[in-house]
């Protein structure tokens, strides 16, 4: 499965978005590229921000994976950063590197002269995973800046399990919905006789979100109002309005 990292100069939501990775992106191989050894290792704000340009060069030339740019603009179907691996930042205060998870609630700062990872089993991750699946950019997360794009942009392929538009995820995508409910096929019941879910180029419920006018601003749709409110149609696999006439109606009612 692909992983992702965003780079970004400063913290919180108006950090500067510099670039992402998608790939192999993992602490060893953070540690053992030297251009990005070098922005982890980073003690001033030009040496990390021509490192990560570098970093996003040499992923593409060794095939780690995919390099973003910011001059693309956002590249991902994502509204946020909490769903990426790893978010890399340099924050000029302390000047100092800082890396969290996606939904982390805390940052570990990098100490330039022996760079670590954190280590154990996702000691910075949110610690209520389900609400974090609902709404990933949601608190406790650490702030982030939202998409800078009116739309999200559709993707070709899923990020997660990097299927086609059109096709059916792979078994133990986290993207891919259960046909019967509407949430996370990789929670779904054993038992569950739903259809396989394609990838269709947006993050599962944005479409219908824009549709209803939940948008919590550009490219930021309200999935947490959609999943909590909207009723998921079992036959035509969307979510519609609450007090939908042919669908009995669950949760609260706007
Ligand atoms: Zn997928
Ligand atoms: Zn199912």
């Amino acid at each position: 499965m692909s992983s992702y990292t965003d780079f970004y100069f400063g913290r919180g939501e108006n950090a500067d978005w510099i670039g992402s990775l998608r790939g192999e992106c993992y602490p060893e191989n953070f540690l053992a590229v030297p251009s990005s050894r070098l922005a982890l290792t980073a003690t001033d704000e030009s040496t990390f921000r021509t490192a990560v340009v570098d970093t996003l060069d040499v992923w593409e030339d060794e095939r780690l994976g995919h390099a973003y740019r910011r001059e693309l603009g956002w590249p991902w179907p994502w509204y946020t950063s909490h769903k990426s691996s790893w978010i890399i930042v340099f924050d000029p205060a302390p000047q100092a590197v800082f890396v969290t998870v996606g939904g982390g609630i805390s940052w570990h700062r990098i100490d330039p002269h022996d760079p670590r990872f954190p280590e154990g089993d996702d000691p910075l991750g949110p610690d209520d995973i389900y609400a974090w699946l609902r709404d990933p950019a949601a608190p406790p997360s650490v702030p982030m800046p939202p998409a800078a794009t009116d739309m999200t942009p559709l993707q070709a392929y899923c990020p997660d399990c990097d299927v086609e538009t059109g096709h059916a995820h792979r078994e133990g995508c986290v993207v891919a919905r259960c046909l019967a409910t509407g949430l996370q096929r990789l929670g779904h019941d054993e038992s569950c006789r739903c259809p396989q879910d394609v990838w269709t180029g947006r993050w599962p419920g944005e479409a219908e979100c824009a549709e209803l006018g939940w948008m919590l601003g550009p490219g930021l749709p309200d999935l947490n109002r959609l999943m909590t409110t909207a009723n998921w149609d079992p036959v035509a696999y969307r979510w519609t309005r609450p007090g939908n006439p042919t669908t009995p109606i669950e949760g609260e009612q706007r």
